[in-house]
């Protein structure tokens, strides 16, 4: 059993198109070997994340692979030995959605939705998940493990599921019942942790190293935000190769961001597109943490890294993070594509999940609505043009958290609420008539 903890499996003889890895901070690079036996660069420790780097002109004629099904499409870009045989990919190819009623509202061209509520467990994750599976796979790990409270959980349980994956998820005692079940029902290993979500980070981290196992926490994996860079190269496909001119994603770590960046720009290193779209974090005003190191000017990985933690609290749970632990790639990202981050309310933010809903029948959760408020502040703020493209990333399912749903719909102006009505026809003319869908009193009423 291996003691070490291996990313990624490459054999000398190069049969994938990874050319290396970068230490985000001090810029050190790695041949692809190293990832056999590490994740992080070894003079930073666990914050030395790494960024994989490819020969583009090798992978171009392989990308996209249009005989290989869902995500392994793109797999000329991913961090996997190009031969080498995979169990099919459960997640690939989200619907992307035109939403002319919310262009419209914020005055501009057009509005693209990228739909990841349809994702296989509900969410985006599902992206990085499913590859980490194979890589666990590839490497013969016989385990893989994240600690997680939510998305991340169900989403390595549910891929590891569909290829037969031994999995286990660390959760902290406090984690609600509600995001403990859907791994549950995977068929997951639940270790639930008599501590805070650090120490079953924590655990988690020492359990991988010590057996061997696959390890798939956020922001220490650098092959996580590889899986997650799909989504850009989808937009984009589906755009026929166009990139908008903005996209808004919900952030709380930031890994979601780094990889939206990654991917468009591995797309203009192909020569596949011709620009970066600007990048918006959305971040909730209560867990605002990238927002307050962008406007004290924190723009290099050691600024931002210097920046303590703040105290977190949001009801769009899965963008709560007091530390975002990819915080130096979203700043990069944020910063190389000349966009932003923004800040929402928490109102904002849970008004945005019906508003969503009503313009185009997407139903998020908080995290995934969020992109549509910070878009709606970022217009107010003058920094949509009218000729703009724009698309917000919409990351997990309204379904997946009906409590939050709940709480939107008793905001007092956002939505009536239900009618209550006698079973009997005249009461429910009655009803019709003060809902507005009924102009007059029908025969019912005057009998
Ligand atoms: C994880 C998650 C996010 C945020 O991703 P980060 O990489 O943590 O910034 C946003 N929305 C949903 C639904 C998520 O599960
Ligand atoms: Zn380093």
């Amino acid at each position: 059993m291996p003691l070490f903890q291996a990313a990624a499996s490459f054999s000398p003889s190069g049969d994938s198109f990874v050319s290396g890895a970068r230490c985000v901070i001090c810029g050190r690079r790695f041949d692809p070997a190293y990832l056999n036996n590490a994740c992080v660069c070894p003079d930073h420790g666990d914050e030395g994340i790494l960024d994989i780097e490819y020969d583009y002109e090798a992978a171009s004629a392989r990308f996209p692979a249009s005989e290989q099904p869902g995500l392994w499409r793109y797999r000329a870009l991913l961090p996997l030995p190009w031969t080498a045989p995979l169990p099919p990919p459960l997640t690939g190819l989200t619907p992307l959605y035109d939403a002319p009623a919310l262009a419209r509202a914020v005055n501009c061209a057009r509005v693209l939705i990228k739909d990841d509520t349809r994702q296989p467990t509900g969410s985006f994750k599902d992206r990085a998940s499913c590859l980490a599976v194979a890589l666990a796979r590839v490497q013969g790990a016989p385990v893989v493990a994240t600690a997680s409270t939510g998305n991340a959980a169900a989403a390595l349980a549910g891929m590891a599921a569909a290829m037969h994956q031994t999995c286990v998820i660390f959760v902290p005692v406090s984690a609600p019942a509600a995001k403990v079940a859907q791994p549950l029902a995977y068929g997951a290993h639940v270790i639930l942790v008599r501590g805070t979500y650090d120490q079953a980070f924590a655990l988690c981290m020492e359990a991988c190293r010590r057996k061997g196992w696959y390890n798939r926490n956020t922001a220490y994996n650098p092959c996580m935000a590889e899986g997650k860079k799909s989504a850009a190269f989808e937009i984009a496909e589906d755009m026929g190769w166009q990139t908008p001119d903005a996209v808004f994603v919900g952030t709380g770590d930031g890994c979601i961001l780094a990889g939206l960046h990654k991917g468009f720009s591995d797309l203009l290193r192909l020569g596949r597109t011709a620009r970066i779209p600007r990048l918006y974090g959305v971040q909730a005003e209560g867990s605002d943490f990238l927002c307050q190191a962008w406007e004290e000017g924190r723009r290099t990985a050691h600024a931002v890294l210097a920046k303590a933690p703040i105290a977190a609290r949001t009801a769009a749970d899965s963008i709560c993070a007091g530390l975002p632990r990819d915080r130096i790639k979203a700043m990069r990202a944020v910063c190389e594509s000349r966009g932003r981050f923004v800040r929402v309310s928490d109102t904002e933010i849970l008004s945005a999940v019906p508003a969503l809903a009503r313009a185009c029948g997407v139903f998020a959760e908080p995290a995934g609505a969020a992109p549509l408020a910070g878009l709606a502040r970022a217009a107010r703020q003058g920094l949509i043009a009218p000729g703009d493209t724009v698309c917000l990333v919409v990351t997990g399912s309204g379904l997946k958290d009906p409590g939050a749903v709940t709480a939107a719909l008793s905001l007092p102006e956002t939505v009536e609420g239900p009618v209550s009505v006698d079973p009997d026809p005249a009461a429910l003319d009655d009803a019709l008539f003060r809902l507005g869908l009924e102009t007059k009193h029908s025969p019912f009423s005057s009998l």
